[in-house]
C-alpha cells in the first residue's frame, strides 16, 4: 500500500517517534503548527472515521489512552491541548490515513 503513514507505522520511512503501542504510533508532525504538534496514528490503515466498524472499538480506546500518555510525556497535560481529526475533503484531510493531531505548548487557535 502506497501510504505514507502505513510506511511510518512500519518504520519503513523515518519519523520522530514520541511513543508507540501495539496499535498506535505517535510522531512529531513534520511541519508543526504549534510549539507541540504530534500525530497519533492507528497502525491499521483506515482513511476516515467513516471507515470505523464495531471491530475497531479497542483501537479507538487505545488511541484515546495513547494520546493521554503522549500529552503527559510531552508535558502539556496540565497546560492543555487540542485533539483534531480532519476527515475527507471538507475536513481538510491531506493524508488519507486516519490520524489525530495533538496541538499544545502554547495557546492554540481554533474555529470552535
Ligand atoms: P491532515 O491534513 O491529513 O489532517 O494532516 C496531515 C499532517 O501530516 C500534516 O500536518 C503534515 O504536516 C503531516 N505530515 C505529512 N507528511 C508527513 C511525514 O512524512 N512525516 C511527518 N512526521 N508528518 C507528515
Ligand atoms: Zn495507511
Amino acid at each position: 500500500m502506497d501510504c505514507i503513514f502505513c510506511k511510518i507505522a512500519a518504520h519503513d520511512i523515518p519519523a520522530k517517534v514520541v511513543l508507540e503501542t501495539d496499535q498506535v504510533i505517535v510522531i512529531h508532525d513534520i511541519a508543526p503548527k504549534a510549539k507541540v504538534h504530534v500525530l497519533a496514528i492507528p497502525k491499521q490503515h483506515l482513511v476516515t472515521f467513516t471507515d470505523l466498524t464495531e471491530d475497531n472499538k479497542a483501537l479507538l480506546a487505545e488511541l484515546g489512552l495513547t494520546i493521554k500518555q503522549a500529552v503527559q510525556q510531552l508535558g502539556i497535560a496540565e497546560s492543555g491541548y487540542k485533539v483534531i481529526i480532519n476527515n475527507g475533503h471538507d475536513g481538510g484531510q491531506a493524508v488519507p490515513h486516519l490520524h489525530a493531531h495533538v496541538l499544545g505548548g502554547e495557546r492554540v487557535k481554533g474555529i470552535t
